[in-house]
């Protein structure tokens, strides 16, 4: 079993969630705030979208992750920084005739994804390994392998960490592959993200198998959604793994009861220290990830 944990917290996601709760953060200062409140209850890792303040809809908005990474970074709190570079994979066909593109569509090029990377050279940012029927309806999340080396490699360039999200069984043999050929630094690290419609369901036969899968060395974490996250705390840690949770993947702490990023990361821990295993501190993953020291 895994001994040492690394919490990371998924502060808001880019879902339709902000008329949910009302602790979902939106604008960048109320996403840094939870943030610095996930971190001094536990997160060793942050994982940050950005939303629109106007229409609290997912944003690639350079300048909003500008705001929440520095303000994080400005807090004095000891957090590493994961951003997401999943934004501008959505594509939506109108079913009737599926060469139209039909709004909600937010699709770009591989590097497109990265600008803020480029930009804020965060401690780690998110590859989504494959694309994905999302949801129902006709919206796709597209990401083709041409855009996934362009990517990774673009990502190895800057020295920034590489989270690969594995979404379903094909992503994580892709990802092998870009391990294989060199374009993932060691040692490589992956995000099983399950019960994502229509990807892997949280099944815990499942997620054995794809630990199974994983190469030599992979560091991995895993998580699940809704009332599935709790117990997918406990089930990655008995396989091994590291966890994930916060306001992305879940908005409650019991039925009924809305959850703030900080409640989430606490009973995160409890369980994580409960099994006999800690928390790791943000220095504890710099060393087993490989980080840069923090500048
Ligand atoms: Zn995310």
């Amino acid at each position: 079993m895994n001994r040492n944990v690394i919490i990371t917290c998924a502060l808001t996601g880019a879902g339709d969630t902000v008329g949910k709760s009302e602790h979902v953060p939106v604008t960048p200062e109320q996403i840094a705030e939870s943030g610095i409140a996930a971190a001094r209850a536990g997160a060793t890792v942050v994982h940050v979208h950005v939303r629109d303040p106007e229409t609290g809809a997912g944003s690639r908005e350079v300048a909003f992750y500008r705001e929440a990474v520095e303000r994080i970074r400005d807090s004095g709190v000891d957090v590493i920084v994961n951003t997401t570079a999943g934004m501008g994979g959505d594509l939506v066909l109108d079913p009737q005739d599926p060469t139209r593109f039909v709004e909600g569509t937010d699709l770009v090029g591989g590097l497109e994804r990265l600008r803020h990377v480029e930009e804020l050279l965060p401690d780690i940012c998110t590859l989504d390994c494959g694309s994905l029927n999302f949801g129902e309806g006709s919206l796709l999340y597209v990401s083709t392998p041409d855009m996934l080396r362009e990517g990774a490699k673009r990502i190895q360039e800057l020295g920034v960490r590489v989270e690969m999200e594995i979404f379903d069984t094909g992503h994580l043999w892709f990802a092998r592959r870009l391990v294989e050929e060199g374009l993932i630094d060691a040692p490589p690290l992956f995000q099983l993200c399950m019960d994502i419609p229509y990807g892997a369901p949280a099944d815990p036969a499942l997620l054995q198998a794809m630990v199974n899968q994983l190469p030599e060395g992979a560091v991995w974490a895993s998580f699940a959604l809704g009332r599935m996250q709790m117990p997918w705390v406990a089930q990655s840690v008995l396989l091994g793994g590291h966890v994930r949770v916060g306001l992305e993947d879940n908005l409650y702490l019991s039925k009924g009861v809305k959850a703030t990023n900080a409640q989430l990361v606490e009973r995160a821990r409890t369980i994580i220290e409960s099994m006999g295993a800690s928390v790791a501190t943000p220095d504890d993953a710099r060393e087993l990830l490989r980080l840069k020291p923090r500048s």
